[in-house]
């Protein structure tokens, strides 16, 4: 055995794709995967994983990984040393910043990267180049949900743990396809149904697997779920099921909230929304016989021009019936990427230092300002949907990205490429020279998952330890070094010699992790913030107080606003979002043969009545167009669409991203994009 085993190291790791955040070890010989094994010590997921994180592990020895940095000369990428590479980043930056003034700058960090990396990028904005320009891809996805927690509960994060959703009588999943998005977390709730008849309800287009397990499936035509969400919640209180202790001992703004719930009627809901009014009744029922609700809710609820009001209408059902501060209830807005959750967290926000403090705080800035030594910007920062249109505007001339393919996951893909094309100065960090990095200037060689150190923080606030498996394949570094190397080019003198350290400074600023240490951390242990400074942490929130100032939550009154609407030729409403194989724009899952050879490439879901219609089959080569764009894609005709609703698949890095379809249309509150407000008419290319 000794023999057999001569060489093989163990390493215990985080996946990198999804928020659920499943750990295990990594089994490597030399630069080989042998295979990853997942051990019950793993707090989320013990013994299971997805097929992503059991086998989605290509990127890491992809010959396309880039190995030495990148300068554009003459028009064409060259392989220089860092030296040369960080001397033109530093170059083109204080150019800009010369000539423009700090706020000519733009960051974007990296969901896909550490806590530790996205803390050094906004010190580097902030602290480095005197900016509030920061900020990260939690906008295109779950920012809306955040605002509809802070609006009612105060933190921004799931309010319990994972594993308390199998305590839930009742489930409810809004705009979530589980099963593909999140696989693990979806099998607790599989688990529940089946052991403990833990009910479920499924609002969504799709008739995805959750749906065909749910109890209740209601179907609601595009962008009504707040219509529905408010119809429930009226009716409940019409019956008298409010918990009326909880609602007085806990939370304030009744009467007003109750005002604005007048026009709701069933009869209203079910002439916007189509649920009939005996589905809407059976739903309140559903809620007012269980004694723990939670309810789940991603990118069909957030990417709407209401989706901040609607995730308040969520958090105002749960608190109207008294469902928070228990096991089994309350809010879990599941994050997408692995640390979607921590990039916002340590501050990778125009608004928020980390811990979401307010930037616009001064005693906040003045914190900072003496750990840091320096003055800090008091202007608001601009979110990434306003940095591409600075840049169309002539203000923001510069921009360094981290780890995102931004020119084919933010919304209206031609918008923001023309944008790019536009940038006097341009930085891309990444392992791959993605669709973004064709546009960069210098293009800087980052490493994966595995060949680094540092922290993630999954959907249900936890913070859990990755360790270096392999070392960085060629000259590549892992990012906090890159970003520390820039910064040092630009005047700073940082000294981070392991990201523990990086850690420790995070803590020593932000109450919300005052307790985070890398020794707590160890192996499989794991923190859920908020985290003491004795190492208490918060598996679940709100048990007795919500996070304001008086303990109260607050019910927020509001109005619906309907889906934007588009010309009458685009006939067909385009949905979108993940499948079980990929991740987002594929960058990572498309360079694993297996997965790859499962599912080698993107489709659109068509109903069968619309096939039928336009006369076309499985295998037909469409064209989608939109006011914003076209994609020419093949067809799946499938029941899990309905009528003239179609399904694309995001996770393509290819011209057929369902982004050069979307328009630039967001989120009233968070300018999140509304990747699922959009219309599309359908030319047939090839009938089959
Ligand atoms: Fe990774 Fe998410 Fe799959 Fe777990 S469920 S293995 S975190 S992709």
């Amino acid at each position: 055995a000794a023999v057999r085993s001569q060489g093989i190291k163990r390493t215990k790791t985080v996946c990198t794709y999804c928020g659920v955040g499943c750990s295990f070890e990594v089994w490597t010989k030399g630069r080989h995967i042998l295979k990853i094994e997942p051990t019950p010590e793993a707090p989320v997921n013990g013994i299971s994983t997805c097929v992503k994180g059991k086998f989605g592990w290509g990127h890491i020895n992809s010959p396309d990984r880039l190995t030495r940095p990148l300068l554009r000369r003459d028009g064409v990428f060259v392989e220089v040393s860092w030296e040369e590479a960080l001397e033109a980043v530093a170059r083109g930056f204080g150019a800009v910043r010369e000539k423009y003034g700090p706020d000519a700058l733009g960051f974007i960090a990296s969901s896909k990267c550490t806590n530790e990396e996205a803390y050094l990028m906004q010190k580097l904005a902030r602290a480095v180049v005197g900016t509030n320009n920061v900020d990260n891809c939690s906008r295109y996805c779950q920012s809306p949900a955040t605002q509809g927690l802070f609006r009612t509960v105060g933190y921004g994060g799931d309010s319990g743990s994972i594993a308390d959703i199998a305590a839930a009588d009742l489930v409810i999943i809004i705009g979530s396809n589980t099963a593909e998005s999140h696989p693990v977390l979806a099998t607790r709730v599989k688990r529940a149904q089946k052991l403990r008849g833990q009910k479920v309800i499924v609002a969504d287009l799709r008739r995805h697997e959750m749906a065909r397990r749910a109890d209740l499936f209601l179907h609601p035509a595009p962008g009504t779920d707040f219509v529905w969400l408010a119809a429930v919640t009226k009716y409940i209180i019409d019956q008298g099921w409010e918990d009326k202790e909880f609602l007085a001992k806990r939370v304030k703004g009744w009467p007003e909230y109750v005002e604005s719930l007048k026009d709701f009627t069933l009869t209203r809901a079910a002439a916007v929304t189509g649920i009939s009014e005996a589905d809407l009744t059976r739903a309140a029922q559903m809620v007012h016989e269980a004694k723990r609700v939670c309810v789940l809710w991603a990118m069909g609820v957030t990417q709407h021009c209401g989706g901040s009001d609607t995730s308040t209408a969520i958090s105002n059902l749960l608190l109207v019936t008294g469902n928070y501060g228990r096991p089994g209830t309350g809010a879990y807005p599941l994050r997408g990427h692995n640390n979607v959750q921590g990039t916002s967290d340590f501050g990778a926000m125009p608004a928020y230092y980390p811990g979401y403090e307010r930037a616009e705080d001064p005693a906040v800035r003045q914190r900072y300002e003496v750990a840091w030594g320096v003055k800090l910007p008091e202007k608001p920062g601009l979110d990434n949907h306003e940095m591409v249109d600075a840049i169309h505007a002539g203000d923001l001339r510069a921009m360094y990205i981290i780890g995102e393919d931004m020119s084919l996951v933010d919304a209206n893909a031609h918008y923001v490429q023309a944008a790019f094309a536009k940038l006097d100065f341009m930085v891309v960090q990444d392992m791959f020279l993605s669709r973004t990095a064709e546009f960069a200037d210098v293009v800087l060689p980052a490493t994966p998952s595995l060949e680094k150190e540092g922290t993630f923080t999954n959907t249900e606030r936890r913070i859990q330890r990755l360790y270096r498996a392999l070392e960085p394949l060629g000259e590549s570094k892992p990012d906090w070094e890159i970003i520390q190397a820039v910064a040092n080019r630009l005047g700073a003198n940082w000294r981070y010699e392991h990201p523990g350290e990086i850690m420790a400074e995070a803590a020593r600023l932000a109450p919300l992790f005052a307790g985070v240490r890398y020794d707590r951390l160890e192996g499989f242990r794991s923190l859920q913030w908020p985290v003491a400074e004795d190492g208490t942490d918060s598996p679940l929130l709100y048990a007795e107080r919500f996070a304001f100032p008086d303990g109260q939550a607050r019910l927020y009154p509001m109005e619906w606003v309907p889906p934007v609407t588009m010309p009458e030729e685009y006939d067909l409403h385009l949905n979108n979002g993940r499948l079980l194989e990929h991740f987002h724009e594929g960058n990572m899952t498309y360079r694993t043969e297996g997965l790859r050879y499962k599912v080698p490439g993107a489709f659109v879901e068509i109903s069968r009545e619309l096939a039928e219609e336009r006369g076309i089959e499985s295998g037909a080569l469409v064209k989608l167009i939109s006011p914003f764009g076209e994609v020419v894609i093949r067809v799946l005709v499938t029941d899990r669409v309905r009528g003239r609703e179609l399904y694309l698949p995001m996770n393509t890095a290819t011209e057929a991203a369902v982004n050069y379809v979307t328009g630039s249309h967001t989120d009233r509150v968070t300018h999140t994009p509304a990747y699922k407000e959009i219309q599309v008419r359908m030319e047939i290319l090839e009938k089959s």
